[in-house]
């Protein structure tokens, strides 16, 4: 079958692999009719982590089941379903508890796995025209038959409850103000995720001019970083004193302002200030515990220089992880089949699978309008 395979920085290549078959009673095997491009497999497309070549990319995937092994109980053949991004085996401790994206079970040395992901263990990724979905009754969520919503269900792998989390994280009530720094897609679907959680008020922060005009369009209020401090932006919107919560959804390869340089720390820091006395920041944008690619000694190893005395002193909450998208995926399912919601805005391009090398490419390089890719193998 055909699969995106890492060959090396800045290159992938859809060549043939193995088809996946059934290893396991509650496996089953998945024909992927959408698989997105995610900012996250861009860390390992330009060789920033230690994804050896060779790995298949994706972990946000949807399809139809086309094969079962014989201990599922809940799916059958030709069931249309979207997997968490999150593998989880559904019954460790952080399992039970809701925390599906710390799984101990299926990535034994560390809490928490991912298909096709450096470190996230042995599951391969499902930008291919198969997946294997392992402890299947747990991780697929069952869609309706046919193809409609197709662009909309695929974000549930992901993006759509990644948003939701930090809005989650941060405790986002109604009638609150939120900053949510970026507006990348994990960014616009977080100011979403705030306004149907009945925000009053949400400002989206980037420089990207489209991307704003995105974030607008859903209601939200725009801050361009390039035309000055972002915290004195919404503070002179709010009072001057800030807002109820905060949402980061850029992460460490955050850029300083008014340079093209990384400052890894500039959004944590940015928050700390734009948040007000006794609020709350929630952080699903990625740091990671060492980045080879880091713009100083410390950022290598993972570490940054927060003001942590200003949010001591400020008395601010602020929650961290990845999300674990089965807490929230079958609600915002059905939010998405009853037309309260819908994410797909923040796609930009539908291709065929052929073309994830060059997609690639431009994703990388955010050219020619590229912001949330959805390949059809
Ligand atoms: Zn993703
Ligand atoms: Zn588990």
């Amino acid at each position: 079958m055909k699969a995106v395979v890492y060959k090396g920085p800045f290159t992938v290549a859809v060549e043939d692999v193995e088809k996946p078959t059934i290893q396991h009673p509650n496996d089953v095997i998945v024909r992927v009719t959408s698989t997105a491009i995610c900012g996250s497999d861009l860390h390992m497309y330009e060789g920033r982590t230690a994804a050896e070549p060779g790995i298949v990319f994706g972990h946000e995937n949807m399809g139809v089941i086309e094969d079962l092994g014989q201990g599922v109980t809940t799916l059958k053949e030709g069931d249309r379903v979207v997997m968490p991004f999150n593998v989880a085996c559904g019954f460790c401790m952080n399992c039970v508890e809701g925390y599906t994206g710390f799984c101990i079970t299926v990535n034994p040395g560390f809490a928490g796995g991912a298909y096709g992901y450096v470190a996230m263990g042995p599951w391969k990724g499902g930008q291919a025209e198969y997946i294997r979905v392992p402890y299947a009754d747990f991780n697929c969520l069952k869609l309706p038959q046919g193809n409609e919503h197709e662009t909309d269900f695929i974000l549930l792998a992901d993006i759509f409850p990644t948003g939701y989390h930090g809005c989650e994280l941060a405790q986002v009530r109604p009638g609150e103000s939120v900053a949510v720094y970026g507006a990348g897609p994990v960014g616009l679907m977080a100011a979403y995720s705030a306004l149907l959680r009945g925000a009053r008020k949400v400002f989206v922060v980037d420089r990207v001019p489209e991307r704003l005009q995105k974030a607008e369009e859903i209601g939200a209020i725009p801050i361009n970083f390039a035309e000055g401090d972002p915290v004195e932006q919404i503070e002179e919107q709010t009072d001057g004193i800030g807002t109820d919560k905060g949402v980061d959804a850029v992460g460490y390869q955050a850029t300083a302002q008014g340079t093209d340089n990384e400052e890894p720390a500039t959004v944590l820091n940015s928050l700390i200030r734009t948040v007000r006395p006794t609020g709350a920041l929630g952080v699903p944008g990625l740091y990671v515990p060492s980045d080879p690619g880091g713009p100083d000694e410390q950022a290598k190893q993972g570490m940054l220089l927060v003001a942590i005395g200003r949010l001591f002193e400020k008395g601010l909450r602020m929650g961290t992880g990845q999300c674990n998208v089965k807490r929230y995926n079958r609600f915002l399912r059905d939010m998405i089949i009853d037309g309260r919601a819908k994410p797909s805005f923040v796609v930009s391009h539908e291709l065929p699978l052929d073309q994830a090398s060059s997609a690639y490419n431009k994703f990388d390089k955010r050219i020619e309008g590229f912001t949330k890719v959805v390949l059809h193998p």
